[in-house]
């Protein structure tokens, strides 16, 4: 179906390879695979790292900040030499040393309701690194409207939520879980509140599975559960998300018909 593999990559991919699930097909596959990362911070870092090195071969990465010194505890894509440059050219750059036969797609801008529909079309899956509710309900909506899958990963503190969205395949949506965007201010953000870069380096890393494995259409993803870590008490739970009939995305009387500007809340007015 693709393109033989080299030698080289038959010895670079060899510990996938010898893996059932993956073998030699399995490998092609995920080196014509197209993932869009909404983030290159605490999450997007982690996500991308353990995605290109397995031989995901097109990764688009949006980001609109530069890498700042005060990212270093955590963003482990980035090191002090990249302070200043863009966090999404400090990405391509670490990323084609990791492995030279990944395509990076680089976004430095925000991701708003104007361009991510057209952005994502070209991508296979969606995985969400970011670290705004503005963000993560116009990534949502946007993988609803264009069938796509989300691999969906949220950090703070000693906390963090991961989740896999298929709607278009009859799974529940994040607002299934999560109905309204919450008013600014109500929940802290990890400027305010803090974060342990491990944290983010576990969920991201959980993410990165969870694509591959939805990439390969092998074992069971978390679609229709959320896994919440708690790393202070070191527990692990599960709990069981129900697609919603009254979601107002994906339910059975949608009222939400176009992305949301969230500085501007039309989505009251559709
Ligand atoms: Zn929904």
């Amino acid at each position: 179906m693709n393109q033989e593999l080299t030698e080289d990559q038959v010895y670079r991919y060899s510990r996938n390879i010898i893996i059932p699930e993956i073998g030699g097909e399995g490998q092609k596959k995920l080196l014509a695979s197209k993932v869009f990362c909404v983030g290159a911070g605490g999450l997007g870092s982690p996500i991308a790292l353990y995605l290109a090195a397995a031989g995901v071969g097109t990764i688009g990465i949006a980001d609109s900040d530069n890498v700042d010194i005060s990212n270093l505890q955590r963003q482990v894509i980035h090191s002090t030499d990249d302070i200043g440059k863009t966090k999404t050219s400090s990405a391509r750059e670490r990323l084609n040393q990791l492995n030279p036969d990944v395509n990076i797609n680089e976004y430095s801008k925000i991701i708003s309701k104007d361009n991510i529909r057209e952005i994502i079309k070209n991508y296979d899956i969606v995985i969400d690194g970011s670290d705004n509710f503005a963000t993560r309900y116009i990534v949502n909506d946007a993988c609803f409207f264009e069938k796509k899958t989300l691999v969906s990963g949220a950090v703070l503190q000693f906390e963090g939520q991961v989740s896999v969205f298929k709607p278009h395949l009859h799974g529940p949506c994040y607002r299934c879980l999560f109905p309204e965007i919450p008013p600014q201010g109500v929940i802290a953000s990890c400027q305010e509140a803090g974060i342990i870069g491990a944290v983010a380096g576990i969920v991201g890393s959980i993410q990165s599975i969870e694509t591959i494995k939805e990439l390969l259409n092998i074992g069971s993803t978390l679609d229709g559960r959320l896994l919440i870590i708690n790393a202070l008490s070191m527990d692990i739970n599960e709990v069981k998300i129900k697609k919603l009939d009254s979601c107002r995305l994906c339910g059975n009387s949608p009222t939400i018909s176009k992305l949301c500007d969230f500085t501007k809340q039309d989505c009251e007015t559709d």
